[in-house]
């Protein structure tokens, strides 16, 4: 399964895996509240996975283009999919970086991030 937190959707990703077992996973809510949410529903909801992948984009941040998540919000995510991954395939995970826009707090959202994934 392929989680993609990054505002935009990954079309290439969808297009590469469309028809296959491989789930791809782009939550659309608009505000923060919603977003960890729909993130958590989903993470309930499916299972049979082997590897949880993510593709981490960091554009929603307060202070990028999405103007949605907080800093510390990135470290809640990233412990939600650290216990899904544990909960369904034995803590198989990992995450690539797709960017984020505002340079100046892109570090300390990676880092928000790593401390809940890791
Ligand atoms: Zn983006």
């Amino acid at each position: 399964m392929i989680l993609d937190f990054d505002l935009h959707f990954g079309d290439g990703t969808d297009n590469i895996f469309a028809g296959s077992k491989i789930k791809y996973f782009h939550p659309e809510a608009r505000e923060r509240e919603g977003f960890l949410e729909e993130i958590t529903r989903r993470l309930e909801e499916e299972k049979g996975y082997e590897i949880l992948a993510i593709s981490a984009g960091f554009d929603r941040h307060i202070e990028d283009w999405g103007r949605q998540l907080f800093t510390d919000d990135y470290q809640i995510i990233g412990t939600l999919l650290k216990e899904a991954s544990i909960r369904n395939c034995h803590g198989r995970r990992f995450a690539v970086l797709e960017g984020g826009y505002n340079l100046q707090v892109l570090g300390k959202n990676v880092r928000a991030f790593l401390e809940g994934f890791k």
